[in-house]
């Protein structure tokens, strides 16, 4: 077990074709470890300094030596998980940024450029099979969940036939009372929380892994906006559990370890009304900024939303940005565009203060 903050990383992608038709000029600089903003309206041009564990250059050229490619960020991040995964923490990368900033490069990539989710199915594989091959004793279970959480509704990715709105709920508590002297004592048992009737599905190869999210990505709700046809409106939340069984032949007991791994594509943080939104447009984006608030009043709270907050990403994530998780943070920033930059370069910074109590889900008596 351990203390650690959640680490807060920013990468800036390129600039689009789009923004270099219009002639815009990167308003970002990389420093040593830090994420420096300018330029912006002429009356309030001001430079901004901000410093993460990380920050990640995405906006030159490939074969420039600082550059970040979807394998550094895997390296530095996605091992990091699958360390965490395998001892037996819960761990979880978010990925946060205005609608174009390049979450979803991040987190799934495009075509040859695999994002950190790929990467990381493709070395768990590697791993089960390395350690049952070294221990006979040893057997590693995966599963799989895919999840969108659009308007407060959940949609199960896995499942499609499986309309709307799947229902959040906690693990009943379980109360034990057992004599102890004169009285009795209680302990509460509280399994965290959970989606009703969700599919999780046991997978066994990296290529069925790809299959299934491959056809979770297609299931996934897109609605254009005015900034990007395909930009996202929900949020998804790809969750890989990994049971590890051990089995001790002098004492014959087994032992588990679960460990959750959720990997968050969130929903563009940019302002409804930066994207001219109206109608329906205007209520994803009034659930999205809630969320999102929400999201980040834990973080800065370093405390749990109350389950009266119902906010179905905050509830689902409790695990992850709690107690029991190591969890990162990806800041995808576009280098043209100074406000939401900026807003997207605070959030992080906010993000940093959070402190996780890490702790192993062993249950001994498995
Ligand atoms: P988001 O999911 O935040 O809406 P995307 O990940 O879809 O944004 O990225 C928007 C566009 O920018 C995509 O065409 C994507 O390929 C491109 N892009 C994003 N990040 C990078 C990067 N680091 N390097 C190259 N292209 C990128
Ligand atoms: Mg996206």
């Amino acid at each position: 077990s351990g203390d650690a903050n959640i680490k807060v990383v920013v990468r800036c992608r390129p600039l689009n074709s789009r923004e270099l038709a219009r002639g815009a000029k990167p308003l970002i600089q990389p420093g040593s470890e830090q994420a420096t903003s300018s330029g912006g309206r002429a009356a309030e041009r001001k430079t901004m300094a901000f410093s993460f564990d990380k920050s990640y250059w995405s906006a030159g050229d490939r074969n420039d030596p600082g550059y970040c490619s979807q394998q550094t960020l895997y390296d530095d991040l996605g091992k990091e998980l699958l360390d965490h995964g395998f001892s037996g923490f819960n761990a979880c990368i978010l990925a946060y940024g205005q609608t174009g900033s390049g979450k979803s490069y991040s987190m799934m990539g495009y075509g040859a450029d695999k994002g950190i989710i790929p990467l990381t199915c493709s070395e768990l594989f590697v791993r089960t099979q390395e350690k049952e091959e070294r221990d006979s004793n040893l057997k590693f279970t995966v599963e799989v969940s895919y999840i969108e959480i659009y308007n407060e509704k959940v949609r199960d990715l896995l499942n499609p036939k499986n309309k709307g709105n799947l229902k959040v709920r906690e693990h009943p508590r379980l109360v034990m009372s057992y004599p102890c002297g004169s009285g009795c004592v209680l302990t509460d048992i509280s399994l965290g929380p959970y989606v009703e009737d969700l599919s999780r599905l046991v997978v066994s190869s990296y290529e069925d892994m790809m299959t299934l999210m491959d056809e979770g990505n297609k299931a996934r709700t897109v609605a254009a906006t005015n900034m990007n046809e395909t930009s996202s409106r929900s949020h998804a939340v790809f969750t890989l559990l990994l049971t590890m069984k051990r089995h001790d032949p002098e004492t014959n007991l087994d032992t588990e370890k679960v460990s959750r791994i959720n990997l968050v594509d969130l929903a563009g943080s940019e302002r409804a009304n930066s994207t001219g939104a109206t109608g329906q447009r205007l209520k994803e984006g009034a659930n999205i900024n809630k969320s999102l608030t929400t999201l980040g009043k834990v973080i800065s709270a370093l405390a749990l939303a109350s389950q009266s907050d119902g906010k179905v990403l905050t509830w689902l994530l409790k695990d992850s940005l709690g107690g029991n998780s190591k969890t990162a943070m990806i800041a995808a920033i576009s280098p043209a565009d100074y406000d939401e930059t900026l807003s997207t370069l605070r959030y992080a910074d906010q993000a940093k203060k959070i402190k996780n109590k890490a702790v192993v889900n062993e249950d001994p008596n498995a």
